[in-house]
C-alpha cells in the first residue's frame, strides 16, 4: 500500500472503507504500514530493513528472524479473516453508538457470539492508550453507581449487580466538557477515591467535589481541592443545581448507552472494557472523521500485545471492600442522592 489517500490514510466512509479492504492483503498492508512505517523494524534485534517472503511474513536482514505483523498484537493467530476484524474495528470506531455483539454477529455473520464478543473485547482492551496524558485544568470528580436495574436478561445470564464508579470530567465555563474518565471502584474510601484521581488527573489541577470525606486530603496530593456542599450552596442561597453537572451529565450518557447498545447486559466483571469504550469515543466526539477513530483503534491494536481469551473471560472485579473504619462507610454516591437533604445519611441499602 504505496499511496494511502482520502482522509490522508483513513477511509472517510462505508464505500471507501470497502474499496480499501477488499482482501486480508489489503489488511495485512495496511496494519505492516501502521507498525512499520516507512521500513520493517526487527521486533527481536531492532535492526532496520528486511524482506518480505512468499508467505507474506518479513525476514529481518540482520538476524534472519521470520515474523509476521500480526505476532505479538492483538491479531496474533486469530483464526477470524483479518477482513472480518477490520469490519467489526470499523464498526466499533464509526457507529456513534458503538454496536453490540449480537448485532455484531448478524451483521458480519461471525459464527458464533463468543467470537463477536471476544473480538469486541479485545478491541475495547486496546482503546486505553498506555501513558495517555491526564486530565487537566478544571475538573469535576464524582461517583455513581452502575447497573442493577436492568429486568431480565435473554439467555439466561446473571442480573447485573450494581458496580460503584468514579466518574472525572474536564470542564470550561460556561458549561463545556472536556475529556472524561470512569473507572469502577472498589468503594468511595479516600484509599479508592484519592488513587482514582491520582491516575487519572494532573497534579496541579482543580478538582472539584461535593463534600465526602473520601476526598478530603487531594491537597496533599498536589490537587486544587475545592470541595463543595449542596447543603452550603442551599443554606448560603445560591443555586445547588450546577454543582458537579458533568459528571452527571457523562454518568448520564454512559447508562443510556450501556442499556441502548448493550441493553444493560453487561456483566460488571467486564464494566470496566464497556467504560474504556465508551470514554474513547466522548473523548473523541468532536473527530472531524469517524474514519479517523478507526484508525486510532487499529493503531492501538497493533501496538498491543495478543490477549488470551482465558484473560478475557477472567473475572476482573474490582479489588474486595476492605474493611471501613465505622463512621466513614455507606457514602451514597451524590449522583442517587436526592438533591438537597442530609447528604451524608447512610442509605442503608448498600453500605460498600
Ligand atoms: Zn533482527
Amino acid at each position: 500500500m504505496d499511496a494511502l489517500r482520502a482522509g490522508v490514510h483513513y477511509p472517510r466512509s462505508v464505500g471507501e472503507f470497502q474499496a480499501w479492504f477488499r482482501t486480508d492483503a489489503d489488511c495485512l498492508d495496511y496494519l505492516e504500514w501502521l507498525q512499520w512505517p516507512g521500513c520493517f523494524v526487527c521486533p527481536d534485534c531492532g535492526q532496520r530493513g528486511g524482506w518480505r517472503l512468499g508467505d507474506g511474513r518479513f525476514m529481518c536482514c540482520a538476524c534472519g528472524v521470520r515474523t509476521s505483523v500480526t505476532a505479538g498484537t492483538i491479531f496474533d493467530r486469530t483464526r477470524t479473516p483479518l477482513t472480518v476484524w477490520f469490519a467489526v474495528c470499523w464498526q466499533l470506531a464509526t457507529d456513534k453508538e458503538g454496536v453490540s455483539a449480537l448485532s455484531l454477529k448478524r451483521v458480519l455473520e461471525i459464527g458464533s457470539y463468543q467470537t463477536a464478543w471476544a473480538m469486541l473485547h479485545r478491541l475495547r482492551s486496546v482503546l486505553v492508550r498506555p501513558g495517555r496524558e491526564r486530565l487537566g485544568g478544571t475538573v469535576e470528580v464524582d461517583e455513581t453507581y452502575i447497573g442493577g436495574e436492568e429486568p431480565e436478561l435473554p439467555g439466561g445470564r446473571a442480573r447485573g449487580k450494581k458496580v460503584l464508579a468514579a466518574i472525572a470530567v474536564e470542564v470550561s465555563d460556561p458549561r463545556g466538557l472536556g475529556r472524561c474518565r470512569i473507572v469502577p471502584i472498589a468503594d468511595a474510601s479516600a484509599t479508592s477515591l484519592h488513587a482514582f484521581v491520582a491516575d487519572h488527573v494532573e497534579p496541579g489541577a482543580r478538582v472539584i467535589t461535593d463534600g465526602w470525606m473520601g476526598y478530603r486530603g487531594l491537597t496533599k496530593l498536589g490537587y486544587l481541592h475545592e470541595p463543595r456542599s449542596r447543603r452550603a450552596a442551599r443554606t448560603s442561597g445560591q443555586d445547588p443545581t450546577p454543582l458537579l453537572q458533568g459528571p452527571h451529565r457523562v454518568a448520564s450518557l454512559a447508562k443510556r448507552w450501556l442499556l441502548g447498545t448493550h441493553q444493560g447486559s453487561v456483566d460488571d466483571a467486564h464494566l470496566g472494557s464497556y467504560l474504556n469504550e465508551f470514554v474513547f469515543r466522548f473523548n473523541r466526539r468532536r473527530s472531524r472523521s469517524r474514519g479517523m477513530l478507526f484508525y486510532r483503534a487499529l493503531e492501538l491494536a497493533v501496538a498491543h500485545a495478543p490477549i488470551r481469551y482465558q484473560d478475557l473471560i477472567a473475572q476482573r472485579r474490582p479489588r474486595p471492600v476492605p474493611p471501613v473504619p465505622p463512621g466513614t462507610h455507606g457514602h451514597p454516591p451524590s449522583l442517587e442522592r436526592p438533591p438537597a437533604e442530609r447528604p451524608w445519611r447512610r442509605s442503608g441499602a448498600n453500605s460498600g
